[in-house]
C-alpha cells in the first residue's frame, strides 16, 4: 500500500476502536429506548454490544504521518 500524499511505501495499518461521537442525540435515543420495557432494552442492549466490537483499520504513513480510513 502506498500513501497518496507523498507516495511512500512505509505504511503501517493499525485497527483502532471506533468511538461514538454522536452526543446528545445518541444519549437521548438511549432514554427513548430505556423507556420502551423489553422491546427497548433489547435494542438499547444491542445498540451498545454493536459498538463495542466495531473496529475500524486505519492506514499511518510512517513517513509524513498522513492518516486516512481503509
Ligand atoms: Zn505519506
Amino acid at each position: 500500500m502506498k500513501c497518496s500524499k507523498c507516495g511512500s511505501d512505509k505504511v503501517e495499518v493499525q485497527a483502532v476502536a471506533e468511538t461514538s461521537k454522536r452526543g446528545c442525540l445518541a444519549a437521548l435515543i438511549y432514554i427513548v429506548l430505556l423507556c420502551i420495557p423489553v422491546i427497548g432494552w433489547i435494542a438499547l442492549f444491542k445498540l451498545i454490544r454493536g459498538k463495542k466490537s466495531r473496529t475500524v483499520s486505519y492506514a499511518v504513513c510512517q513517513s509524513c504521518g498522513r492518516r486516512w480510513r481503509i
